[in-house]
């Protein structure tokens, strides 16, 4: 019987958690416990890292994890990584479910960067207002850079005030319109928005007000990803699932 282990904590894992339930699919929902309150979700969940790849195969059989949907986030790459690996060891279907990345159109000031280090080396100079898009588990990365006036949004308060000696801290979970990100940046006088090529909606409102405002953006490029099966549909996923099992693996 199909038995699907979905990694999530992305809106993508849990649009294919919906799908997987409507058909009555068994699946259990995977996150790291990054975030306090995990939003409900229509199939099982756990929580917690699996200790590594060798960690991770030791589940998948514990558990006969039939097939896996790496629906993580595409800057989560040592899970990825680690899932391609799993998967392979312990002979199991294996698939992404990844958004396509965001691209610059007319009126966009991005300039791109490989990873934080070089988000951070671009910083030098003279202070500027930044909104930093990034996530907490980035942002002491900046303390290297202290001139600079920092704008964070988190989905939780923080436990630890950020190490920036110039922040403000604003906490929201979403959804993220232009209006308001319209808003955000002209009360806080924005100059350079730092972001991670995320993909797909939910955090997109953030460019377009960068680009309505003529607001530069500093653009943190993917890091690169297994070389797996891919897509950037859940309907591909559920084929997918559908096939395999039609054909007994
Ligand atoms: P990461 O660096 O690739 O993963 C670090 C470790 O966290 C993994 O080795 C694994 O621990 C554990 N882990 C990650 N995702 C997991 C999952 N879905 N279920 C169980 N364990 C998981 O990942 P990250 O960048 O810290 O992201 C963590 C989670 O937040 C991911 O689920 C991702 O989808 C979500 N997220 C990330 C971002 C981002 O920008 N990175 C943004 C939004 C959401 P073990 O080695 O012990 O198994």
């Amino acid at each position: 019987m199909t038995n699907i282990l979905i990694l999530g904590g992305t809106t993508e894992a849990s649009a294919l958690a919906t799908a997987v339930a409507q058909r009555g699919m068994r699946a259990v929902l995977s996150y790291a416990g990054r975030t306090e309150h995990p939003r409900a979700q229509p199939v099982p969940w756990r929580i917690g890292g699996f200790g590594g790849v060798e960690g991770l195969v030791h589940h998948l059989r514990q558990e006969r994890v039939t097939h896996l949907v790496d629906a993580t986030h595409p800057f989560a790459a040592t899970m990825s990584r680690h899932a391609a690996q799993a998967a392979r060891i312990a002979g199991i279907n294996h698939i992404m479910l990844t958004r396509p990345p965001w691209e610059a159109g007319p009126g966009d000031r991005w300039t791109h960067v490989p990873d934080i280090p070089a988000a951070v080396a671009a910083l030098d100079g003279e202070p500027r207002r930044v909104m930093l898009a990034l996530g907490r588990m980035h942002v002491d990365a900046f303390a290297d850079q202290p001139q600079h006036d920092y704008l964070m949004r988190f989905v939780d308060a923080p436990d630890i005030a950020p190490s920036l000696p110039n922040h403000r801290l604003v906490v929201d979970r979403g959804p993220f319109t232009l209006a308001g990100d319209l808003a955000l940046m002209r009360q806080h006088r924005v100059e350079l928005v730092i972001a991670k090529n995320a993909g797909g909606t939910g955090a997109r409102a953030k460019l377009d007000a960068a680009r309505a405002l003529g607001i530069a953006v500093l653009m943190i490029d993917r890091p690169p990803l297994p070389d797996a099966q891919t897509t950037h549909s859940v309907t591909d996923v559920i084929d997918w699932l559908d096939h395999s099992a039609q054909r007994g693996v």
